[in-house]
């Protein structure tokens, strides 16, 4: 007899339908997870208002998701029954150039479990065992759902080299911005200078490291920046806001030979933008896109040796089956959370 999970699935924008699902026979190289918690970031309520041009209803959603696993296929050795884990969410094809090269974040057939493959709104999941990376078993796993986007903010420290000595300007202090600030200290970046309109996150910052919070616009950072660095400018710019006015601050505050990462992912254009000062004073932008595979164990490893702090983050939990409460209360207050956590363990 097939297994069944309870699923809340995406039937339209702002629509869901909580279903009972079969889930496939267990493959060789498979695990079937028994999914604990799940947190509801932008790129789900991206997906929620309907903002993905190619999305294939019924989606289940769910990317940023922990839980235990219930059974392992037979060529499954890294993990087993009853194992904690956490899942990498980013589905490579395994036989494309990238993925031939082990750039699997930039596979060229790449998808999001939890928009092109189901994801983890449900109580099981049946997905590649390589996807699931064990968890030490003192983790709570509602908190340790944020372990996938520190995934993400460490790979775009280690893409920008981010160095004891170095000043490290973070613009944005939601879940990304929060999690970059404190990386960015505990590599020894000094000062780290964290910027945000929000006051409770400027608390959060200080707490998690940073030496500065400004609260002011990013547009009206710039001489706060220039003073706090001894009007030199700032080694690193890390952008978590996003938009076309804070890229054209973000490189002014740069000094000579700066880095910037334009992390938070935009489609505004930016009618300002010129080349000269990446000629003139010699600037590197550098993307960043997801997380490696070999991005996840270093991430659960600051976790559990406590380097990352990352209690805090999640601001409700909601069961399964009020999935739609979680995202009307999330899309009605997205500046007011951090993260949103579903618990499938909940009904
Ligand atoms: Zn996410
Ligand atoms: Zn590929």
């Amino acid at each position: 007899m097939a297994l069944l999970s309870k699923t809340a699935a995406l039937t339209a924008p702002r629509t869901f339908s909580v279903i009972d699902r079969a889930i496939p026979a267990l493959a060789p190289d498979h695990v079937v997870l028994r999914i604990a918690a799940t947190a509801v970031c932008h790129t789900d309520l991206g997906i929620y208002k309907g903002q993905y041009a190619n999305l294939k209803y019924p989606v289940v959603m769910g990317h940023e998701s922990t839980g235990v696993v219930e059974s392992a296929g037979e060529k499954v050795t890294h993990v087993k029954a009853g194992d904690p884990v956490i899942i990498n969410p980013i589905i490579s094809c395994g036989h494309c150039d990238m993925c031939q090269r082990e750039m699997q974040n930039l596979c060229r057939n790449a998808g999001l479990f939890g928009r092109e493959v189901d994801g983890s709104l449900a109580e099981l999941v049946h997905v590649a065992g390589k996807y699931a990376h064990p968890l030490p078993a003192d983790l709570a796993l509602d908190d340790a759902t944020i372990i996938e986007t520190l995934a993400t903010v460490k790979h775009a420290q280690d893409r920008l080299g981010v160095k004891a000595g170095d000043s490290v300007v973070v613009i944005g202090q939601g879940t990304t911005g929060l999690l970059h600030t404190q990386l960015a200290a505990l590599a020894g970046a000094n000062p780290v200078i964290a910027v945000s309109r929000t006051k409770w996150k400027l608390d959060m910052a200080m707490r998690m490291g940073a030496h500065h919070a400004l609260d002011v616009s990013a547009e009206k950072s710039l001489s706060e920046v220039m003073r706090l660095t001894g009007n030199q400018g700032a080694d690193v710019v890390i952008d978590t806001a996003g938009g076309a006015a804070t890229l054209a601050v973000a490189i002014e505050m740069l000094k000579p030979g700066g880095r910037l990462s334009p992390y938070a992912v935009s489609h505004e254009c930016c009618a300002t933008f010129t080349t000269f000062p990446l000629y003139y004073k010699e600037i590197s932008i550098i993307g960043s896109r997801a997380l490696h595979p070999t991005d996840m164990a270093p991430s659960i490893d600051l976790v559990s040796q406590g380097k990352i702090d990352i209690k805090g983050f999640v601001s409700g939990t909601f069961p399964l089956s009020k999935t739609d409460q979680a995202f009307k209360e999330y899309e009605g207050n997205s500046n007011g959370v951090l993260r949103l956590v579903i618990d499938s363990r909940e009904g």
